[in-house]
């Protein structure tokens, strides 16, 4: 289809004046892309908050929301860079499919990055320390879940509230930020908070999200650990593959640029993958997201350990 020139005295409007549309040397309107207005939830996360940051940053492709479940952490998203109008509050154990609604309005891509955060159990801490002093048998340390805040309630239920309120809200694409080890029911992780099947739960979700016929991305990091983004080689694979490599950590910066790239790039529609990272200098770091994506063919099977 051929655009039609189209004499412009001013800007258009939106962001800069320039939002969907820009002026060239001639003062022509030429169309460009509208910023993607996508949501963000989890937003006050450890991952959740450097999406918002990168989405922020890029505000000639992004309009970002970013959903928090509380007022108190409106000043870590500002700080960010996030517009204070553009942070909204909706906590997943108080029925928030109202507080979704009204977060998703008007977006057109959603970034899931909630989840149960298991609560350390101090008294466990005594055996740990106590097998470190003696060198006697080693001992786990124990976790609990807030009431409310267990797998189920945010991982499952609080997940597919968002999904159902993102399909309500007309939303598009969702990315869904969740973990590897999925394929693994005896997975360690399952265990964890008296055993919170955290994977199990989160699994669920993440079929619920394929069968809701909205476009999805489900990214299965392996441990996350807090290191400088950019700087390392990604590698992709399906089915829990890469917990067998010697290293499968990832940087959340990592996952956080993944989700990004995966809300512009038709190689991430659809798709439920693995990543990890390989330490810096082993191999070249990461640049092209749509190489990465492409290169692997395989989608993870939800025949394994299906949950639906
Ligand atoms: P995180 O820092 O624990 O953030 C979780 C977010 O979920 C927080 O912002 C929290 O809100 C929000 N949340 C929890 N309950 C909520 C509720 N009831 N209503 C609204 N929001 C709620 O996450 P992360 O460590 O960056 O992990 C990101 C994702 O990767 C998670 O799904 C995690 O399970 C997964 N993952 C983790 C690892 C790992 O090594 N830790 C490995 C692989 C995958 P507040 O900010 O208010 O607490």
């Amino acid at each position: 289809m051929q655009s039609v020139p189209v004499r412009c005295a001013r800007p258009a409007f939106g962001q800069n004046g320039l939002r969907g549309r820009s002026a060239n040397a001639r003062g022509y309107a030429v169309k460009v892309d509208a910023a993607l207005k996508v949501a963000v939830t989890g937003a006050a996360g450890r991952t959740g908050s450097l999406v918002a940051q990168k989405l922020a940053q890029r505000k000639e492709d992004f309009d970002v929301r970013a959903i928090v479940r509380n007022s108190s952490s409106k000043p870590k998203l500002t700080a960010l860079g996030v517009p204070e109008a553009a942070v909204f509050e909706a906590d997943i154990s108080q029925g928030s499919g109202a507080a979704f609604a009204k977060a998703f309005a008007g977006c057109e891509a959603l970034v899931i990055a909630t989840s149960g955060v298991p609560v350390l159990k101090p008294l466990s801490l005594i055996p740990v320390m106590w097998a470190k002093i003696t060198g006697g048998k080693p001992a786990m340390p124990e976790f609990s879940w807030k009431e409310g805040q267990t797998p189920e309630q945010v991982d499952w239920l609080g997940q597919k509230a968002q999904i159902d309120a993102a399909k309500a809200a007309g939303i598009k694409h969702v990315v869904l930020v969740s973990s590897m080890g999925g394929t693994d029911p005896s997975n360690n992780l399952n265990k964890l908070g008296d055993n919170g099947n955290i994977l199990q739960w989160k699994r669920k979700a993440e079929q619920y999200l394929i069968a809701s016929g909205l476009k999805y991305t489900i990214i299965h990091p392996g441990g996350l650990i807090d290191k400088p983004d950019g700087e390392r080689q990604l590698v992709v694979d399906v089915d829990d593959k890469l917990i067998n490599q010697p290293v499968r950590s990832i940087p959340r910066g990592d996952v956080a640029e993944l989700s990004v790239q995966c809300l512009k790039l038709k190689s991430a529609v659809n798709r439920s993958i693995d990543v990890i990272a390989r330490n810096p200098g082993d191999g070249t770091p990461t640049k092209d997201f749509d190489a990465l994506l492409s290169g692997l063919k395989a989608n993870c099977d939800y025949s394994i350990n299906s949950q639906m």
